[in-house]
């Protein structure tokens, strides 16, 4: 099973990702994961990336397109592979889709996370974070009445990524970014969406269920 996933910031994709790709026994595959990977292995290209980075520079298309290319080749991604955090666009995609073919291999789902923009703003900016300890509470979930961590004692704040107005501006972004590769899936009939809200579980479960048609 070859498959990508989207979804906006705060739909919980990195512990959809994990959950899915080890329920159908294939690696996880994330492009900050292998960004680590090549950094901290000092390959070629994690070099070139990290002369990019330590500039403050975004690095270019080629590099990340060259650390997908190698991971994919890798020996446990031949029989399918879950990709988080690439395509981000169009141009990614159909770069995917010839690597792919070269290969003789296609995607077979790309599983759109589905939330609303009015839940991901009450799931991120109800967080707050423990000034001293690092945790994070949700003043709704965890019905935070102060402002004062229940493990340490510590003050809570907000951090600048929570608050509504970035959360927002975050959300308009990706959708620029990313309505015309869920498009562009579309029409290439692998797309699927699936609702994103509730329970973790619950998620998985309807996401297992959305997969199921399209394994072999
Ligand atoms: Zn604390």
């Amino acid at each position: 099973m070859r498959l990508v996933l989207v979804g906006p910031p705060g739909a919980g994709k990195g512990t959809q990702a994990q959950y899915i790709a080890s329920n159908l026994s294939i690696p996880k595959i994330s492009t900050g994961d292998i960004f680590r990977a090549n950094v901290s292995g000092g390959t070629d290209l994690g070099k070139l990336a990290k002369t990019y980075m330590d500039r403050g520079d975004l690095v270019p298309d080629e590099v990340t397109i060259a650390m997908v290319r190698d991971r994919l080749s890798e020996d446990d991604a031949q029989d399918g592979f879950l990709l988080d955090g690439f395509p981000r666009n169009v141009a990614q995609a159909e770069i995917l889709r010839d690597m792919l073919k070269d290969w003789g291999q296609a995607l077979d789902l790309v599983l759109e996370l589905v939330v609303d923009d009015d839940e991901v703003v009450r799931r991120l900016a109800g967080r707050r974070t423990c000034s001293q300890c690092g945790r994070i509470w949700h003043v709704e979930f965890d019905d935070k009445k102060d402002d004062k961590c229940d493990a340490c004692g510590g003050a809570l704040f907000q951090r600048d990524d929570d608050k509504e107005e970035t959360v927002r501006h975050r959300l308009e972004v990706y959708q620029e970014q990313t309505a015309p590769l869920v498009s562009y899936y579309a029409d290439e009939g692998v797309l699927v969406g699936v609702d994103a809200t509730g329970p973790v579980e619950e998620v998985t479960q309807r996401a297992m269920e959305a997969i199921r048609p399209f394994m072999g």
